[in-house]
C-alpha cells in the first residue's frame, strides 16, 4: 500500500510577464509543464497537454498507460496548433509521475519530455531521473561540454525534443519503487537555472512539509534571479516499502532499477538508467540536434542568416532575366538586312532601326554603290531590306547588279529570256538571271 502527499508552487518570476508554466496534483497524478509559443501558445500547449495527460492516465493508470498518455496529449497539442493557425510552432515540456498498481505492486511511473526534470530525494541525497532534451545536454552526454559547462551554456534552453510539436513524440519512461519518506521533486528549469543543487537540498532537508517545500524553492529561485517561470511539484512517499537495505546498492542504476513485474510490460523496463523509449529512438538523432542548432544559430544572428527561400528567389529571377537576355539576343542576331551606308550597300546584322539595346552590325561591306541597283529599289534599300542570312543577302544585292544589267543591256547573254524583276516593290527581284548563287560553287 503507498500513499503520496503532495504540494505545489508556481510564479511568473521577475522577468517574464505571463506564467506559461502549470502543475498537476491529484491523488496519483503529479506533472509539470512549461509551455513555450508566442501570444497565448505557451499556457495552451501546458494546458491541453495536462488535460489530455489526466485524463488519458484515467483510462489506464499503468507505466505503459502513462506514457500512451503523454503520446495522446503530444497529439492534441499538435492538432491543435494546426486547427489553429495564431497558436502555430506552441509546445511544451512535460514531465509527470504516476502510481500504478502494476502485477499487484505499487509502483511509481515516471515520464519526461523536455527540459523539465524530476529528481528522486532519497537518503539526503538529491539525484536527477531524467535526462533534459536540450542541445546542452546533448553536447554532454558527447563529450564537448562538462555538465558545469552545460549549465551556463547560451543552448541549454533550445530543445531537441518537446510535447506538440510534431505529429510523434519519443517519451522516456521509468518505473522506480515507492519507498517510504522518498521525495520526489518535479520541476520546470526556471528552479534549476537559478539554483544549485546544494540549495534545493538544503531545503527539501530542512522543510517537511511538501507544500512549504514548493514555496520555499519558488521563492528561492526568485530571488536568485527569477529570469522565468518557476513551478515545483514536491511529492512524499508517506506510506510505502520500508527501506530495505540489504539488497539496495548505493549505485544510481541499482537506486532506479526497474521493478520487476510478470506483466507484458516488464519488456518495456529500462535495462539501466538510460529511460525506455516508446515511440521512437531514445536519444533525439543527430538530425534532431542539427536543427536545433540551426535554430539557435539563426536567433543568434537576427535571422540576418539567408534563407534557401530567399536564395530560390535569387535564382530563379537570375535564371529569368538571363532567359530574356538571351531570347533578345537570339531574336537580334538571327536576322540580317541590306542598307546603304554612304551609297554603298552593306548588309548588317540585326533589327533594322536596332532593337532594344542592341544596335545593328556590319557584317559585310559588298563594294555595289547605289548607282549599281535598279532606281526603283533605292527606297526600299535606304529603308532597309530583311533577309534571314547573309548569303540570302548577298544573293539578292546579286541580283539586284543583274537587273539593273539586264534594263541597261537587255541583249546581255545573262538577261535571256526573262523579262526581268517583277514590278513589285516590296518583293525582292526574282532570280531570272542566270547569275549563280554566290553560295553556289562554279565548276
Ligand atoms: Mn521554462
Amino acid at each position: 500500500m503507498t500513499l503520496l502527499r503532495s504540494g505545489s508552487a508556481t510564479d511568473t518570476g521577475l522577468v517574464r510577464s505571463v506564467n506559461q508554466d502549470l502543475a498537476v496534483e491529484t491523488s496519483t497524478l503529479f506533472a509539470v509543464a512549461d509551455g513555450m509559443g508566442g501570444h497565448a501558445g505557451g499556457e495552451v500547449a501546458a494546458r491541453l497537454a495536462v488535460d489530455a495527460l489526466s485524463a488519458a492516465f484515467r483510462r489506464q493508470p499503468t507505466g505503459s498507460g502513462l506514457s500512451q498518455a503523454v503520446t495522446e496529449a503530444n497529439a492534441v497539442v499538435w492538432q491543435h496548433s494546426r486547427d489553429n493557425p495564431e497558436l502555430r510552432g506552441m509546445g511544451t515540456t512535460l514531465t509527470a509521475v504516476g502510481l500504478v498498481n502494476e502485477g499487484g505492486q505499487d509502483v511509481l511511473a515516471l515520464v519526461n519530455v523536455g527540459d523539465s526534470r524530476s529528481y528522486r530525494f532519497h537518503d539526503g541525497e538529491l539525484t536527477q531521473i531524467t535526462t533534459d532534451h536540450s542541445l546542452a545536454e546533448e553536447m554532454v552526454r558527447t563529450g564537448e561540454l562538462t555538465t558545469a559547462e552545460a549549465a551556463v551554456h547560451p543552448h541549454r534552453h533550445i530543445l531537441t525534443r518537446a510535447l506538440g510539436v510534431s505529429s510523434d513524440v519519443a517519451v522516456d519512461l521509468w518505473r522506480i519503487q515507492p519507498v517510504r519518506g522518498d521525495r520526489f521533486l518535479l520541476c520546470s528549469d526556471g528552479l534549476t537555472n537559478e539554483l544549485e543543487l546544494g540549495q534545493i537540498t538544503e531545503v527539501l532537508t530542512s522543510v517537511s512539509d511538501p507544500h512549504r517545500a514548493a514555496d520555499l524553492l519558488v521563492q528561492a529561485a526568485r530571488t536568485h534571479g527569477g529570469s522565468d517561470n518557476i513551478t515545483v511539484v514536491v511529492v512524499d512517499v508517506v506510506v510505502g516499502d520500508e527501506v530495505d537495505s540489504s539488497p539496495v546498492v548505493t549505485a544510481m542504476n541499482a537506486d532506479f532499477a526497474p521493478v520487476p513485474t510478470a506483466s507484458e510490460e516488464a519488456a518495456a523496463v529500462a535495462p539501466d538508467l538510460y529511460p525506455t523509449s516508446v515511440a521512437g529512438e531514445t536519444q533525439p538523432s543527430r538530425r534532431e540536434r542539427r536543427k536545433a542548432k540551426r535554430r539557435e544559430r539563426r536567433i543568434a544572428r537576427g535571422r540576418r542568416l539567408i534563407t534557401f527561400r530567399t536564395l530560390l528567389f535569387v535564382i530563379l529571377l537570375g535564371a529569368t532575366l538571363a532567359g530574356a537576355f538571351y531570347a533578345v539576343r537570339w531574336y537580334d542576331t538571327n536576322s540580317y538586312f541590306v542598307g546603304v551606308n554612304h551609297n554603298e550597300l552593306v548588309i548588317y546584322q540585326g533589327r533594322i532601326g536596332g532593337f532594344l539595346w542592341y544596335n545593328p552590325v556590319e557584317v559585310q561591306r559588298t563594294g555595289v554603290t547605289t548607282a549599281d541597283v535598279p532606281a526603283q529599289y533605292l527606297d526600299q534599300l535606304n529603308d532597309g531590306v530583311e533577309e534571314s542570312s547573309v548569303a540570302s543577302a548577298r544573293s539578292y544585292v546579286a541580283n539586284l547588279v543583274t537587273t539593273k544589267h539586264c534594263q541597261l543591256d537587255p541583249s546581255s547573254p545573262f538577261c535571256s529570256p526573262s523579262p526581268g524583276p517583277t514590278t513589285s516593290t516590296t518583293a525582292p527581284p526574282t532570280t531570272a538571271a542566270t547569275v549563280p548563287p554566290t553560295t553556289t560553287k562554279a565548276p
